[in-house]
């Protein structure tokens, strides 16, 4: 998830209950000192907090298939293996292949970066900081440029630099090159149609040698070239084979943020520390495990069950969607799909537990009553089949979803996600509802999917109106893909499909969701304008009105 994605709920109250707890029986204990133990070394240091496709991430797997072995369940994966491997794209880097010499001086690669979408090219030129000549790069103060736009709110230093970029290169110059950058950050996962010529940021540090005196001429060598920077991530998975018609699918992401390299730690002072993620998700994958265990010995085989644990969810769902991609056995054989992110911190006193996907089929309710009313939880139901986590994917496919969530806390995405905080008895009792709602539902019929409100995820960016659009995280081409789309909003009423990919909206490109989202910004309830989009191989546009 990014980070990329805060929850908000509607819900309302199942039943009031007391807060007395039953006395655990031996085999509870047993049960509940599992969890403890799969979250103790899910959660440990030595895991380096599991970012996918590193070596924690590969611990994690490695521990996993062992106890879905242990367990006796079958590998499901690629090949019949434990794991299902899928790429993870990570930007591009330049340092490889790029250079800059200021007068016969190479400047330092942490000194200055070429935008992502420039082209590969090499150049030298002599020429002078103030003339704006045909043939050689120009120059631009950046310094000027962002104090010349800071009463503007809706100033985007990338897409405002590609503009220029393109007039420069209209006018001849041969690369533009950008100084007195302050803040500026390469963005190794930039997007959008590669730029006519190079464009180059160099920092202050530098810039104070070479260009305090404007009319100087400067001697430039540069080289833009980039490399394709790829992970590989691995979802585990394990299966009981009944040989019945319909199989449940139960699902639990067990990687995590690592040290916080991809921008989604919750610690603002950005130091690199490991996030143990022991609530997000060791508590979820832990809860995986236990509850294979209890449904092989299940007397009931009029299911068969699929229990999958992600990986790449923190980065926008990329092993649950991947899998639905390129899923192991027949989707339409799934009957539903039952997600736990984040089980471990029952909140002691209020013990509200929330199930998300309640609306995705009508069976749930009865699923729920037909259980009566429950000792240890409180249950609160929230409609939508979607979220920031792995049930969206399956939602998408039309299978009804149910989402285990006891709630966000101060540890949320930071590095004090410790597994000494999690409330294992708590994480029991919804262990135990989950097994039961599982022996109570589609044993005898195939669940009727309707589909639900799509939730809204959290973003920075200012924006009063929205097409009505859930974009796909995981896209890495040009363009934002369209992923859900509720009915009723600006892009149905235009025709726009899932799966079709926003190259514009008006004059803006939207070739990144963060672009997408700047060009919403510009417009207001009542406006109309066009989107441009793809479908396929042909580009299309159609009339929006906000
Ligand atoms: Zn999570």
């Amino acid at each position: 998830m990014n980070l990329l994605a805060r929850l908000a709920f509607a819900a309302f109250i199942a039943n009031a209950l007391p807060a007395q707890s039953q006395k655990l029986k031996k085999n509870d204990k047993l049960t509940i000192s599992n969890l403890r133990q799969h979250v103790s070394y899910l959660a440990d240091d030595k895991l380096e907090g599991r970012r996918a496709g590193t070596k924690g991430e590969e611990l994690a797997s490695t521990y996993i298939a062992k106890q879905f072995e242990s367990i006796g369940l079958q590998p499901k994966g690629d090949n019949n293996t434990w794991l299902q491997a899928f790429p993870i794209f990570d930007g591009k880097d330049y340092k490889q292949n790029s250079y800059l010499f200021i007068n016969g001086h190479e400047i330092g690669k942490d000194h200055f970066f070429p935008l992502a979408v420039s082209p590969d090219k090499m150049l030298e030129a002599m020429p002078s900081i103030a003339l704006k000549e045909s043939g050689v790069p120009w120059f631009l103060d950046l310094g000027d440029e962002k104090e010349a736009n800071q009463s503007n709110p809706h100033f985007d230093v990338e897409s405002n630099i590609i503009a220029k970029a393109r007039d420069a290169a209209s006018k001849g110059a041969t690369a533009l090159i950008l100084y007195n950058d302050g803040d500026q950050h390469y963005n190794a996962k930039m997007k959008g149609e590669t730029l006519p010529i190079p464009v180059i940021f160099i920092d202050e540090t530098e810039s104070k040698k070479y260009f305090s005196d404007e009319t100087a001429v400067l001697e430039i060598k540069l080289k833009t070239g980039f490399t394709k920077q790829e992970r590989t991530g691995h979802n585990v998975i394990g299966f009981i084979d009944n040989g019945a018609q319909q199989t449940v699918l139960i699902g639990a992401h067990y990687d995590h943020l690592g040290y916080g390299e991809d921008g989604n730690s919750m610690l603002r002072s950005g130091e690199k520390q490991i996030h143990n993620g022991a609530d997000d998700n060791a508590s979820g994958t832990a809860s995986l495990i236990e509850l294979a265990r209890t449904l092989k010995k299940n007397k009931s085989k009029k299911s068969n069950y699929l229990f999958i644990a992600f990986s790449g969810e923190e980065l926008g769902l990329f092993g649950s969607k991947y899998y639905t991609e390129n899923a192991t056995l027949p989707l339409t054989s799934v009957n539903y799909m039952i997600n736990m992110d984040m089980v471990g911190r029952l909140n002691d006193s209020s013990r509200v537990l929330t199930v998300g996907g309640y609306g995705t089929s009508p069976e749930w309710q009865k699923s729920f009553s037909s259980l009566g009313d429950n000792k240890f939880l409180r249950i609160k139901f929230d409609s939508s089949g979607t979220g920031p986590s792995d049930h969206s994917s399956f939602y998408r496919k039309d299978i009804p979803v149910l989402f285990f969530f006891t709630g966000l806390h101060t540890d949320y995405h930071k590095p004090g996600d410790d597994a000494g905080k999690l409330n294992y008895e708590g994480q029991y009792r919804i262990l135990q509802l989950i097994e039961q709602v599982v022996k109570n539902t589609g044993n005898d019929n195939k669940l009727a999917f309707t589909k639900t409100r799509e939730q809204q995820t959290g973003t920075t960016a200012r924006f009063s109106v929205t097409m009505g659009i859930m974009p796909d995280y995981s896209y890495s081409g040009n363009g934002v893909r369209v992923d859900g789309i509720s009915d009723g909003r600006p892009a149905k009423k235009a025709g726009i499909q899932a799966g079709d990919i926003i190259l514009q909206l008006g004059e803006y490109p939207t070739a990144s969701v963060e672009q997408y989202m700047q060009a919403l910004g510009k417009f207001k309830k009542g406006d109309k304008t066009n989107v441009k989009f793809m479908r396929a191989d042909s580009e299309l546009t159609a009339a929006v009105e906000f």
